[in-house]
């Protein structure tokens, strides 16, 4: 097996593991950078990001406005101090990306543009008209280039990572074009590998988010926490799960039920605003959690559309007018043409929410660490947590270059002062390991099971049992699903036997990834026996801080069922108050 030696090797190359790259050759040209994806760097999820990324950049703004709104957006689940820090940096890292070349939009006095966003206060999201993820993701990837120490290894799947004496050594990967196992010791590994949408059958995200950083980190002893938190967003394509930014409804877009009614009204999020005037922080542009929660609420009253693709509400933009759709939104009227075949200018849109985002994800303290000494983690594989109980829209491109750079230089700190050196007798040992495991699944007996019959009994139990709704019976009966479908799987035989792009291997240790992932947001749900966020229990309608104002920490048990802790969650300057968006204070 090829041994590849580095410094740092960072697992994803999408937003947080180009942004780490880029620091850490910054920080020290010396350091033997290797970064791996199982996609080309362009095609990570971060390219499909449309509506924009948050930071104070304008007069009447401030940076504890952005601090109020993220953590009582956040259901007062997030870590106070890692706000205060990812709000303090926001606005360097997007001015440092201008000067990389990103394209912002702009006002026509040549300032950057700003728009209103779900539960901001006051406009704060910068934008790249509705195309955001692919300009940042674009700027970040040309700028990697300008640096030789980053060495990429595009299209590697890591599947294990290297562990001994209590610390990493590495990681070892799959080169998918040739089959081989490659091994790469290094004493530091930065886990950038994205979200686990996947789990649920109905999900904006791309193919790829599997969760399998996630699982890495797990399998290693590394804690998964708050992983019950799931966000929906509220405007999904129905049939394909296509996302309709959050811009929609920032540039005056308006959710209506069958009936023409603006519905939110009823649900706690202000009076009605006029047509066509900016809104912020209540009605349309409310926050996540509560917009997908009033949907189902609607559903139960009879009041949505029933369609071909299942119940829906409408989003109406007919009112902005042809050119504004076009200036600010024309990726989205396209996308609306393409696969409903609605023309936003002159029809609503058919929309139902989506799974979209994990909050939760590899517990890392404020600098990036896990607390297995050598792994970090950023992006939104990782908890740090900014995001608690409901991540607000646009916060996420910007965690992305804060804390990249963040774990780039913890990570870069530690090599250069704490890092004993590589047990390579081990490391080697452990590779050698993990090839025979890859070897013995193309020799595995035929159960009779299918990956395709798995994948799809573990979304269908997720969207029944861990859904926007949750209760004690729904959440056993999936949990208790999803352990079956863990035994389950040793039963898939691979059919394709080939060695280069055997996608079908790749599903294999993907399906395995999620399913440990999906159990621990199921089982994490079921202990937490409030409601809080994006978490809600019919069976625990309210918030009860006195016994979960805490993290939940899922630990692997191997083939059981994860164990749960708690963490305290960091209050610096804001106790837990009440969610308001009904205007009355806004
Ligand atoms: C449709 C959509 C629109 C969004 N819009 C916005 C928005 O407007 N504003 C906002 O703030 N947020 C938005 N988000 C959320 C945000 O885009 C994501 O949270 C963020 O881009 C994730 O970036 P990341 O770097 O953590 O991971 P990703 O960009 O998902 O990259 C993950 C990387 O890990 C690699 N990887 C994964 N597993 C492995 C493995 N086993 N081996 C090797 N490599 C691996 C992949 O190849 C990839 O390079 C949106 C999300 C979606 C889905």
């Amino acid at each position: 097996m090829e041994t590849i030696q580095s410094d740092v090797v960072i697992v994803g190359a999408g937003g947080a593991g180009l942004r780490a790259a880029i620091a850490l050759a910054e920080a020290d040209p010396k350091l033997r950078i290797a970064l791996l994806s199982k996609v080309y760097p362009m095609r990570s999820h971060t390219c499909a990001a449309e509506g924009g990324a948050a930071g104070v950049v304008k007069g009447d703004d401030s940076l504890d406005l952005h601090f109020d709104d993220t953590v009582g957006g956040g259901d007062w689940l997030c870590d106070q101090d890692a706000v205060e820090f990812f709000i303090n940096e926001a606005p360097r890292e997007l001015t440092r990306l201008e000067h990389w070349g990103c394209p912002w939009s702009r006002e026509s006095t040549g300032a950057v543009g700003v728009r209103p966003f779900g539960g901001m206060k006051i406009m704060r999201t910068w934008f790249a008209a509705d195309k955001t993820g692919f300009h940042l993701l674009h700027t970040l990837f040309q700028t990697s280039l300008k640096y030789p120490s980053i060495r990429r290894f595009d299209e590697v799947f890591t599947t294990d990572l290297l562990v001994a004496d209590g610390r990493i050594q590495g990681c070892c990967a799959l080169e998918m074009r040739s089959g081989a196992m490659l091994q790469f010791q290094a004493p530091a590994v930065i886990l950038c590998t994205g979200g686990a949408g996947r789990v649920f059958p109905f999900t904006t995200n791309g193919a790829i988010k599997t969760g399998d950083g996630m699982a890495l980190a797990y399998r290693a002893g590394v804690p998964l926490k708050d992983m019950e938190f799931v966000q929906y967003h509220p405007t999904g394509l129905p049939g394909t799960g296509i996302l309709l930014t959050e811009g929609c409804r920032g540039e005056g877009g308006v959710l209506r039920n069958k009936n023409g009614d603006r519905y939110l009204k009823d649900y706690g999020m202000g009076p009605e605003t006029p047509l066509g005037e900016p809104v912020l922080k209540t009605m349309e542009l409310g926050p996540r959690d509560r917009l997908s929660q009033a949907f189902w609420h609607e559903q139960q009253k009879g009041n949505t559309v029933p369609t071909k693709w299942g119940d829906c509400v409408y989003l109406d933009m007919r009112h902005l007018g042809e050119q504004k759709i076009n200036e600010r939104l024309p990726f989205v009227r396209d996308l609306a043409k393409s696969y409903v075949g609605v023309d936003m200018v002159s029809e609503q849109v058919p929309i139902r929410p989506v799974v979209h985002y994990m909050m939760g994800g590899i517990h890392t303290d404020i600098h990036a660490a896990t607390p297995l000494p050598g792994l970090f983690a950023a992006g939104e594989c990782a908890c740090v947590s900014i995001n608690g109980a409901n991540r607000l829209g646009s916060n996420s491109l910007t965690e992305l270059l804060v804390f990249g750079r963040r774990a780039a230089e913890s990570a870069a700190a530690y090599v250069n002062s704490d890092a004993p050196p590589i047990d390579t007798a081990a490391a080697d040992r452990q590779a050698a390991e993990a090839e025979a495991r890859i070897h013995a699944l193309f020799d595995r007996a035929d159960g009779g099971e299918t990956l395709a019959g798995i994948r799809t009994a573990m979304t269908d139990t997720m969207e029944t049992g861990a859904g926007i709704y949750r209760d004690e019976a729904l959440l056993t009966d999936t949990a208790n699903t999803l352990a079956a479908l863990r035994r389950r799987q040793g039963g898939i035989a691979l059919k394709d036997k080939s060695k280069v792009f055997n996608t079908e291997l790749t599903q294999v240790l993907e399906l395995a990834c999620m399913l440990e992932v999906a159990e621990t947001v199921a089982v994490s749900g079921l202990a937490r026996k409030e409601s809080r966020g994006s978490h809600q229990r019919l069976d625990y309608v309210d918030r009860n801080d006195s016994d979960y104002l805490r993290h939940s920490m899922a630990y692997s048990q191997g083939e059981e069922a994860p164990r749960i802790d708690y963490l305290d969650v960091v209050i610096t300057k804001s106790r837990p108050g009440v969610r308001d968006y009904s205007g009355a204070k806004s």
